[in-house]
């Protein structure tokens, strides 16, 4: 098994992996049988988990927790928490559905707005001619969807499954379903099948590369300001855990 070690940021559990370590701890995973969950971890996932306990329970559990966000990378250096790569979701997804067309893991795309998943699909399969799409559904996080969503599942049987309900839900969601489905590996992507169906642009790598990201979301998606209120939280809790009284920010609350 790779070694992963973990870090903790304002206490939530974090796995300082590689894009590649990443993706070689997913083959594992695959060729060790069991049932595995992914969170690809960012700024507001860390100021969500801070105020919702089960949120933070489900990150305490994953097998994996990617650090998803430059910010994480920030806050890492200055908690003497090192991060040592930005692990994007929506390219760790890609880079799986890649994986899955060169092993043959059938994967399945849950959530997003209805047929998103679908041309995400489509779209994968363009790129990736031999991938097996088990299944799409939109679906939604609500409970009293579980039933039909876990019936299709367990006929589609995926290797892979990607669900879209947005953090903290998505996470939750697999968490909750998880121990009854037993796929290989589950892991929330956010946004990604916007992204990936073309309905989202993605940033100028220019701007993703100089981790403003978030400010091209913010101009592109406005609506989001109230959410994206995280990030300067998060950037003040980080500092006053590192130079406020007493810690270093690594322990919990
Ligand atoms: N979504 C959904 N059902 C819900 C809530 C959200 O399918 O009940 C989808 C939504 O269509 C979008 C994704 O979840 O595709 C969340 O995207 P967002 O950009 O908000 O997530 P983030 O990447 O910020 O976690």
């Amino acid at each position: 098994m790779i070694q992963t070690p973990i870090r903790r940021i304002l206490g939530v559990r974090i796995h300082d992996v590689t894009f590649r370590e990443a993706l070689d701890i997913v083959d594992a995973f695959l060729a060790g049988g069991g049932a595995h969950q992914i969170c690809t971890v960012n700024p507001e996932f860390v100021m969500h988990a801070l105020r919702n306990p089960a949120f933070f329970q489900v990150l305490e559990q994953a097998d994996l927790n990617v650090p998803d966000g430059i910010g994480l990378l920030w806050a890492g250096r200055i908690l003497k928490q090192p991060l040592r790569e930005r692990v994007p979701g929506v390219e760790l997804m890609e880079a799986l559905a890649a994986r899955a067309a060169e092993r043959g893991w059938r994967i399945f795309l849950l959530g997003a707005a209805d047929g998103v998943a679908d041309r995400a699909a489509l779209r994968l399969r363009a790129r990736y001619p031999s991938l097996i799409v088990a299944g799409t559904f939109a679906g939604s996080p609500r409970p009293e969807d579980a039933p039909e969503i876990l019936e299709r599942l367990r006929e589609a049987r995926p290797d892979l499954l990607f669900v879209a309900y947005g953090a903290p839900q998505q996470d939750l969601w697999i968490a909750r379903y998880q121990p009854e489905l037993r796929i290989p590996v589950a892991m929330g992507v956010g946004g990604a099948f916007d992204f990936i169906a073309g309905i989202v642009p993605r940033a100028p790598r220019w701007i993703r590369e100089h981790g403003l990201e978030w400010l091209y979301r913010l101009i592109r998606q406005p609506w989001r300001w109230r959410r994206m209120l995280a990030l300067p939280r998060f950037v003040l809790a980080v500092l006053a855990a590192r130079y406020g009284k007493g810690g270093t920010g690594a322990g919990v609350g």
